[in-house]
């Protein structure tokens, strides 16, 4: 500790010292490029100024004279401009003017009485030329000053764009953002309840670290936000800081990607010194992976980003934690970070920030509202029930669509449908009303969607279906069918799974039976239900052939859920082949239910095709008919099913999207 300390001051102090002859040195270059600027300027306009003119002598413009090739003569303090005869017949804007010096003291009256006898025009009064000083002015000191006025706002631009210093002290200026109080506090972040109290300590620390310190007890340093994008992790930083009520630095890794070699790090330095100086603080880090990537990455080396790494490192371990300066850093991939930024010390705390559940997505619904005028018909609930998946950036931004669209209308308040039609257009996309599929491309959408929506209306173990629709979206899905579940479900039983299964690949299924076609429509599907496949057999033990054994785990079950299989490659082929069976078997089930219902089939497709949109309870009509005409039809089973309870409740999906 005492050594870290010691082998920080020399960077401190001249850094702090040399600010003042840093300024001097500054201005003192600034006023040489002005200088040399000005010059260069001058030249060049002296070089274009004169380049239409050729200089003769005295005696060639006698001869000129004699010759009668001169039209007329302009007469100027320090030469005479001559236009010969030619030019003057044909003017053009490039005068070929040729000049001579006129000799101070020169006989003037001589040259007049001359030119009036050879019947040249000339100007007896010399243009008013500017005192000297007035032109120094002109063309020197005035050109210097903007020079360096120009200069130095560049140079100002450039720093600022690189980084460095912060709120004007120091040479660099950089893209920190400081807030004496965010004014964020924990009731503005909805959830996330387990982050919340991970973050109390920190707070606690921050509001008197002596009760710590005096204890001898070392605080971490640094915490790990880790979630995906939107989902509040610099919403609860600054909640952090505005609980502490202390001052909020903020700076995002992505900017130190473009900089100059050195800029990254003094920058870092810079934050840290500031952050150090208003101690007790929070500093914040936003997408740290952009610079605490692994080192020795196969993309080979980056110097700016392993220096600014290297820098990072050398500040946690360097400042002094009684300080009570606290980092904050967030990032969606921890996996790749440098395992030298995880090492105990620096940032060995994770903070997962979820995508939120239900009652999470209900609050941050909630939180958005708040001031926002809502009419009587809204249902928060139902809207937190439809935006599964969906995280507090999205929220946030459907609320203000829809109060958007509320004003757009004329209407004082937000009404449930206003929210609905924003749901659409923030996580589904917005409604492409431009664009046009063919009449059979679009009859082909609609068998699709109907194929998923009928597959799962007609089945046990299944979630509602909530609407259906061959409306494009800009999402590029030609249509979905969307599911809602009565209540929020966090164990799938193996039933639930295969039907999960059908009702994705119903899509293929209906453009099979019906036009004997395969369309690319259905990749989207394909790729989820052999996902969902795949789990169920290497993960779930669902399989008849593999029983219990878990063939592949999970690497990163807080983003991705990205997996590794943990088996023999003979094992892992075998699998292959068992995930294949398990969608044929589920394709085929699906064509057989489609053929059974073929007429039904049709019936509802046609009416989606005029339609383009139907809800669940028009797409139930339809159904409940066929199910009143055919009383015995279908399996009589009715067990209840219920899962083990081994089955991760990997259910992101509360509410499920069949595109198209
Ligand atoms: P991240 O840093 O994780 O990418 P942000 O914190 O920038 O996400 O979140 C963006 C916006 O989304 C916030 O400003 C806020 O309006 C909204 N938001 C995200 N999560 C929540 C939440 N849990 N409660 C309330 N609002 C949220
Ligand atoms: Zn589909």
């Amino acid at each position: 500790m005492n050594n870290d300390q010691n082998n920080r001051k020399p960077q401190k102090n001249p850094n702090n010292n040399s600010d003042d002859s840093k300024k001097v040195r500054r201005i003192v270059s600034l006023v040489v490029m002005a200088l040399v600027a000005t010059l260069l300027i001058n030249q060049i306009y002296n070089m274009i100024s004169n380049s239409y003119l050729t200089e003769i002598t005295y005696d060639e413009f006698l001869d000129l004279l004699d010759t009668g090739t001169v039209d007329s003569v302009e007469l100027r303090s320090d030469r005479i401009l001559i236009l010969t005869r030619e030019e003057a017949a044909k003017p053009t804007n490039q005068q070929h003017l040729s000049y001579t010096g006129l000799l101070p003291g020169h006989d003037m009256d001589a040259e007049y009485s001359r030119f009036d006898s050879l019947g040249i025009k000339y100007n007896t009064e010399l243009p008013e030329e500017a005192s000297p000083i007035v032109s120094f002015i002109l063309s020197w000191l005035l050109p210097v000053i903007i020079m360096y006025a120009l200069f130095s706002l560049l140079m100002r631009g450039m720093t600022k764009r690189m980084g460095g210093g912060f709120g004007g002290i120091g040479e660099s200026k950089a893209k920190v953002y400081m807030e004496k109080q965010t004014g964020v506090t924990f009731a503005d972040v909805a959830g996330q309840d387990e982050a919340k109290e991970s973050l109390v300590e920190i707070i606690d620390f921050l509001h008197n670290p002596q009760k710590y310190t005096a204890i001898g007890a070392k605080l971490p340093k640094g915490a790990l936000l880790v979630g995906s994008p939107g989902t509040g992790k610099t919403l609860l930083a600054k909640a952090v800081a505005g609980e502490a009520n202390v001052p909020f630095f903020s700076i995002s890794g992505s900017d130190f990607v473009e900089m100059f070699v050195g800029v990254g790090a003094s920058r870092v330095r810079d934050l840290f010194n500031q952050a150090a100086k208003v101690a007790p603080a929070i500093i914040f880090i936003d997408e740290i992976d952009a610079i605490g990537r692994t080192r020795d990455s196969k993309f080979g080396g980056n110097d700016e980003r392993e220096q600014t790494l290297n820098q990072l490192l050398a500040e946690i371990d360097g400042f002094d934690s009684s300080k009570g300066v606290v980092i904050l850093a967030a990032t969606n991939r921890p996996e790749i970070l440098d395992k030298a930024l995880l090492r105990a010390g620096r940032f060995d705390r994770r903070i997962v920030v979820d995508h939120p559940n239900l009652q999470g997505r209900y609050q941050t619904l909630r939180v958005h509202t708040k001031n926002i005028k809502l009419a009587e018909d809204v249902d928060l609930h139902k809207i937190a029930q439809a935006t599964a998946g969906a995280v507090g950036a999205d929220l946030a931004n459907l609320v203000n669509e829809a109060a958007l669209r509320a004003v757009r209308q004329g209407r004082k308040t937000v009404n449930q449908e206003d929210l609905l039609v924003s749901f659409e257009v923030v996580i589904a996309g917005t409604e492409k009303k431009g664009t046009v599929l063919t009449d059979m491309e679009k009859r082909i959408v609609s068998y699709h969607e109907v194929g998923h929506a009928l597959i799962a209306a007609l089945q046990k173990h299944t979630q509602p279906v909530s609407k259906i629709t061959i409306v494009p979206h800009t999402s590029g899905a030609l249509g979905y069918t969307m599911q809602m579940p009565e209540e929020e479900k966090f164990l799938s039983s193996k039933e639930e799974l295969i039907v999960e299964l059908q009702t994705l690949l119903g899509g293929r299924a209906a453009e099979q039976t019906v036009f004997g076609i395969q369309t690319t429509g259905a990749s989207n599907d394909i790729d989820r239900a052999t996902e969902l496949a795949r789990k169920m057999v290497t993960q779930y033990g669902m399989s008849d052939k593999f029983g219990l054994m878990a063939l592949s785990t999970v690497s990163n079950p807080y983003l991705d859920g990205s997996t590794m299989m943990n088996c023999a490659d003979s094992t892992a082929s075998a699998a292959d082949a068992e995930i294949q069976q398990l969608l044929a078997s589920c394709y085929d089930e699906a064509k057989r239910i489609l053929q059974e219902h073929r007429s039904l089939l049709d019936e509802i497709a046609l009416f989606l095709l005029q339609k383009e949109t139907i809800t669940g309870d028009e797409l139930m009509t339809y159904v409940n008919a066929e199910n009143a005409r055919l009383p015995e039809a279908e399996d009589s089973e009715n067990q209840e099913t219920v899962s083990d309870g081994t089955a991760p409740a990997d259910t992101d999906a509360d509410s499920t999207q069949t595109e198209i």
